[in-house]
């Protein structure tokens, strides 16, 4: 039986790290160098059969018997397993994605074991409602809700932070006593299969969390989403994706939970701490080159300070740093790969076509010969297009904003929601009445002041409009996750 070498990734079903049935594989590709860093087993559907079989045997078998204390205990021994091998699941992250170690070392590996520990906790210390009911008799009936799992969930995750925002889903799904199987990203699929080895040292029961790999459609994700005993799909990623699977979820009314794009307003008022707005704005325009979906790629700015404004963000996209991602000098990675970069130069194409003027970037960095083969970007700036141009309406995924003033509140909320997705916004105002008011009247899941991405994995987490469906985070999740039954008993 294979084991996992760090040049081949294979499938984890049922504790034990094993090729496709076919014996398919695809290349994992380094996006720093274009270099091939591993081969990939290729789930089909019967692959994914097999996971479901084993997930749906644990849900009744070693994981459903136990109890809620000792299952908790064990995901949060899954938290510290992480943060032991930190810099294996870093290095795997880097390698995958490209993305600067500062990065992936404060963000995607610390917050991808904190979910586990998060979501232990609050299990563990979760209360149920009750009820006293009235009767004629006088002697009245209680009522009280038992939580129970939903059953086997399908987490379908994106590429952009791969461990954290699959253990955002694996995390609350397994505290509340479901199993899973994961389909990580075909272009990141290293640290979910990393994940197997430590589910097995902690002691995790085999069949509990299952990794198939593949693509989309005609592929483990399709597979996934057709499968009549999976009851659950929690999807990060497109929109559009989100649309297909809906379609394909509808054939056994699966539960859903839609994390999906985001097209971000961030909105700068001329009594905001300035120097903090410029930054704030440069780390949601650029950090992970663009590629969050909390990242504004709309920025609207007071007119009084609109080209003070233009020219410190232009700046700071100006003095962001390439180089090897190991490096901590290096601030700004390439995209994910040379298939997206394609789709964001097409971007950059169109904004010179729909009349932007470029206030900097626009086109590919010169990194040197060691990277040439990678998926760099510069960061760039626009301005000048009209609120109806394509790239202003539609999600890009790069790193990339444009830069348009406005003269009011009333104006700024009103170009800020003339959007079809509304996922988050980021307001930078020292007014207090102002600042609430933008947070009543933003049509989006999540608004941030004066700051941006700060995230409590306690409160909701979610979009509205073609941003998702439902909401993560805190109980959120362990609603989705579980089933409520309510018990009546008459007195
Ligand atoms: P994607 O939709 O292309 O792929 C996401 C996952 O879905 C991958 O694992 C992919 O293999 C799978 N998939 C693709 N087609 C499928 C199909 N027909 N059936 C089943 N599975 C299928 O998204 P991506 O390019 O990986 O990620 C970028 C997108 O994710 C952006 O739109 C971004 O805004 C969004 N995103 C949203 C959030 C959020 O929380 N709202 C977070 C991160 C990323």
């Amino acid at each position: 039986m294979p084991q996992m070498q760090p040049n081949h990734l294979p499938l984890f079903i049922n504790g034990q790290f094993t090729n496709a049935a076919t014996g398919k594989t695809f290349h994992d590709i380094n996006p720093v160098d274009g270099r091939v860093i591993a081969t990939v087993a290729e789930a089909d559907a019967d692959d994914v059969d097999h996971a479901v079989q084993a997930a749906k045997q644990a849900l009744h078998g070693a994981w459903g018997n136990m109890g809620v204390g000792e299952r908790c205990d064990l995901l949060a021994t899954v938290a510290d397993r992480i943060m032991e091998r930190f810099d294996e699941f870093l290095a795997a992250e880097i390698r995958d994605t490209g993305k600067p170690v500062g990065w992936a070392c404060n963000v995607d590996i610390p917050r991808g074991a904190a979910n586990f520990r998060i979501f232990a906790n609050l299990v563990r210390n979760l209360p149920t409602e009750s009820f006293q009911t009235d009767t004629d008799d006088g002697r009245g009936a209680l009522n009280y809700a038992l939580r129970s799992p939903v059953g086997v969930v399908g987490v379908i995750c994106p590429w952009n932070l791969p461990l954290l925002l699959m253990t955002w889903k694996v995390a609350p799904a397994l505290a509340c006593g479901n199993t899973v199987v994961v389909k990580p990203s075909e272009e990141t699929p290293a640290t979910a299969t990393l994940l197997g080895e430590v589910m097995n040292e902690v002691g995790i029961p085999p069949g509990v969390y299952n990794v198939v790999h593949g693509f989309g459609p005609a592929s483990a994700g399709e597979a996934i989403t057709l499968h009549p005993d999976i009851s659950a799909i929690t999807f990060t990623g497109e929109s559009r994706t989100g649309q297909t699977i809906m379609r394909g979820a509808a054939s056994n009314v699966k539960h859903l939970s839609f994390e999906l794009g985001g097209k971000n307003p961030a909105i700068i008022f001329a009594d905001a701490d300035f120097d903090a707005a410029v930054k704030g704005t440069a780390r949601s325009t650029f950090a992970n080159c663009g590629q969050v979906c909390l990242c504004s790629e709309r920025v609207y700015v007071e007119r009084p300070i609109y080209e003070r404004f233009v020219e410190a963000l232009q700046r700071e996209a100006e003095s962001l740093q390439y180089g090897d991602p190991m490096n901590p000098a290096t601030t700004i990675g390439p995209l994910i790969s040379k298939e997206h970069r394609e789709k964001v130069l097409g971007y950059y194409q169109l904004a010179r076509q729909e009349g932007a003027t470029v206030i900097t970037g626009g086109g590919v960095p010169d990194v040197g010969q060691q990277y040439a083969d990678g998926a760099w970007i510069q960061p760039t700036i626009w301005t000048g297009l009209p609120e109806s141009a394509r790239c202003i309406r539609e999600e890009i995924f790069g790193p990339v904003c444009h830069i348009q003033p406005f003269d009011s509140d009333e104006e700024a909320v009103a170009m800020a929601n003339d959007s079809p997705y509304g996922l988050c916004a980021a307001v930078w105002t020292q007014h207090l009445t102002r600042a609430h008011w933008l947070g009543r009247h933003l049509e989006a899941g999540m608004i941030w002041v004066n700051t941006w991405f700060l995230r409590d994995l306690r409160t909701p987490f979610g979009g509205v409009k073609l941003s998702g469906v439902g909401r993560e985070g805190g109980i959120h999740s362990v609603n989705f996750y579980s089933e409520l039954k309510n018990v009546c008993v008459k007195l």
